[in-house]
């Protein structure tokens, strides 16, 4: 939903990348299409689709946009078109509070949360948007959340940092924040990237820790990383061209280009 993003989520790699603009609708819908063209689904099948979720996630905060993600949503889930279903699209956010209700109503999507710590004092490093809309806010908000039942649950992210969030103590914790909410969480392996100081938590401990949620009722896969190899995969989206300022790009056409001079 955006190039780039203003967030500076300190586990994410993504998050390093400053944020250029928003997208518009048509691009976001594009890359749908692109995906779609990839998998050779023209036309739409009614049966058996490959592309079959949409979950806006990896790069920027889509209630930032969501004037265009709406828009988006509308026309991907068109039945006269793509026509794939509002309960099969996911907006991701790090917990923009007074646009969930707008989200929710607008949209009909299915929320997910990326929470990635229990208290206040934590999530303010992980996700620093948390000093603005703290976690008891962020908790309400998703209580309010329009439509949120047993059958279209909120899907809180949780990223597993070794020695930062990934004790059992924590797994209690997420446990009890969760009391009353229809949720699942998904148990996110860190992907580390160059100059990052986190670590994935062990295997062990990530085992354990879904094993707490479990235990208390919580569905909470573990999600397999994907694009490791490439640096593409969750929290690692940064891509390798840099914007660069409106400022130095004017300064760079306005300098004359310099020639080296002929060999006296
Ligand atoms: S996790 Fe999402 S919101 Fe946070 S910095 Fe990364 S892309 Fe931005």
């Amino acid at each position: 939903s955006q190039v780039g993003c203003t967030l500076n989520c300190t586990f994410c790699h993504t998050g390093t990348q400053a944020l250029v603009r928003n997208l518009t609708a048509a691009e976001i819908v594009a890359q749908v299409q692109v995906a779609r063209d990839d998998l050779e689904e023209w036309p739409s099948p009614k049966e058996d689709r490959r592309l079959s979720n949409i979950v806006f996630m990896g790069m920027g905060e889509p209630l930032y946009n969501l004037d265009n993600v709406a828009d988006a949503i509308d026309i991907i889930s068109d039945g006269e078109g793509i026509a794939i279903s509002r309960r099969r699209i996911t907006v991701s956010t790090s917990g923009v509070v007074p646009e969930l209700e707008a989200l929710g109503n607008r949209t009909q999507a299915m929320l997910a949360i990326s929470l990635h710590a229990t208290n206040d004092a934590l999530r303010d490093v992980l996700v620093p948007l948390n000093k603005k809309y703290p976690i008891e806010q962020l908790m309400a908000g998703i209580r309010a959340y329009p439509g949120l039942s047993n059958a279209r649950r909120v899907t809180f992210e949780y990223v597993m940092l070794k020695g930062v969030n990934d004790s059992p103590a924590e797994a209690l914790a997420l446990v009890k924040l969760m009391k009353g909410v229809p949720a699942k969480i998904n148990l996110i392996p860190f992907n580390p990237w160059p100059g990052t100081d986190y670590v994935c938590s062990d295997w062990g401990a990530i085992e354990k820790f879904a094993a707490i949620l479990n235990r208390a009722g919580f569905a909470s896969p573990i999600r397999t990383p994907r694009g490791r190899d490439i640096l593409a995969a969750c929290g690692q989206l940064k891509s390798e061209s840099e914007k660069v300022r409106a400022s130095a790009r004017r300064k760079a056409a306005a300098e004359p280009e310099v020639l080296d001079s002929p060999a006296a």
